[in-house]
């Protein structure tokens, strides 16, 4: 007998989820002392750390960790719901976002229902619609980005749920608010829309979709956000939806009841009052996106535009080489095989010097110098 025949059906077609190389295995593979010789662009992480704000935070925390955490993170809740102008019982908290993807899997779908999200989506989507023995209704992209007429075209009497990523992560593809506004006035109210918006606030104010608008007419729309990105608290793990209060208690019931740790709670309610932090970040992402791009132009190089803090760069030929012999360079860029992009690799935007060390350890690997 083989443990996975006795697995849930969709399990056994699960692959795990590839993250990031670590900075610290690369080093040992390459049999560097000195981390810091490494550039890591792997995980669209925020190249700024995090702010002092949260690091104090986290500090008046520490004495309570032998307590529970509060189940219910008042504070940060009574924060965001001050912050963006909704209530507190709009909003269920996270273990990062990814917790809340799937958690409102687990809230309404089960076995044999159809779950919608587009080819190239963010994976993580495949994953939980798989592991739920869910069918996966991947719809093929457009220009690397959603089709939405085919997402309509794809809803059927089983559909329960839609993912759609804006900015999509790994793309950087991106629907303006009158796109996803037809979109949803088309869906039928019974089914649910999660918007994941790891990436909104990279997005120019005046592109910005009015998300907590559209949750106004749409109340089958579920937004969903973190403090991974532009907060740069990936490692803490915290993130929250935004949705009807009566989805909210749906998914509150659902969560494990102490998903977000004490120190996250803390740490997240500082970096929300942080804004000037977050504008450095997304400054930084625009200016330094711009050169990615000039980069680009100027080799030749292919490229998906993103609205998030990272460029994905066509290479029209295998990528993994490539990628291989950027690791040899000390700079850890993302492979994308496992999203079926294979001739595509995926650069977080870093700090002016870690693009730098990035643009000529690609001119150094294509010989394009
Ligand atoms: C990074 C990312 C997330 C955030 O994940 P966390 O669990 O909050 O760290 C969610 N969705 C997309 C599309 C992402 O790229």
């Amino acid at each position: 007998m083989k443990y996975s025949d006795i697995a849930n059906k969709g399990v056994q077609s699960l692959s795990p989820y590839q993250a990031g190389k670590p900075i610290e295995e690369l080093a040992r593979e390459l049999g560097i002392d000195n981390v810091g010789d490494i550039v890591k662009l792997a995980s669209n992480e925020n190249p700024f750390g995090f702010p002092e704000s949260a690091k104090q935070a986290i500090l008046m925390q520490l004495e309570q960790l032998t307590r529970y955490p509060d189940s219910n993170g008042f504070e940060l809740k009574a924060a965001l719901a001050q912050k963006f102008g909704l209530t507190a019982e709009q909003i269920t908290l996270g273990n990062g976002s990814n917790d809340l993807i799937e958690l409102i899997a687990h809230t309404f779908a089960a076995e044999g229902d159809e779950i919608i999200f587009s080819q190239y989506a963010f994976i993580v989507y495949p994953l939980i619609s798989k592991a739920i023995n869910a069918v996966a209704r991947e719809i093929p992209a457009q220009d690397w980005g959603h089709d939405l007429a085919g997402f309509l075209a794809a809803i059927n009497q089983k559909t329960k749920l839609i993912y759609i990523a804006n900015p999509n992560n790994p793309t950087g593809n991106f629907l303006s608010h009158a796109q996803l506004e037809e979109f949803l006035a088309q869906v039928p109210p019974h089914i649910i829309v999660v918007l994941d918006e790891a990436y909104t606030e990279f997005t120019a104010a005046r592109e910005r979709v009015d998300s907590f608008a559209l949750l106004k007419s749409y109340p089958n729309l579920i937004l969903s956000r973190t403090f991974s990105k532009a907060y740069g608290l990936a490692g803490l793990r915290i993130g929250y939806a935004v949705s009807a209060e009566e989805i909210a208690s749906l998914l509150n019931r659902v969560r494990q009841p102490f998903n977000c740790n004490s120190l996250a709670l803390a740490a997240a309610q500082a970096v929300l009052q942080d804004d000037a932090f977050v504008e450095k970040a997304a400054h930084n992402n625009r200016v330094e996106m711009q050169r990615y791009q000039e980069f680009c132009h100027e080799h030749g190089l292919e490229y998906i535009p993103s609205k998030g803090n990272f460029i994905t760069i066509d290479f029209k030929r295998p990528a993994a080489p490539i990628y291989q012999a950027l690791l040899r360079e000390g700079v850890i860029v993302r492979p994308l095989a496992g999203y079926g992009m294979p001739e595509h690799l995926r650069i977080s935007i870093g700090l002016p010097e870690e693009n730098t060390r990035f643009f000529t350890a690609l001119s150094k690997v294509l010989s394009l110098a």
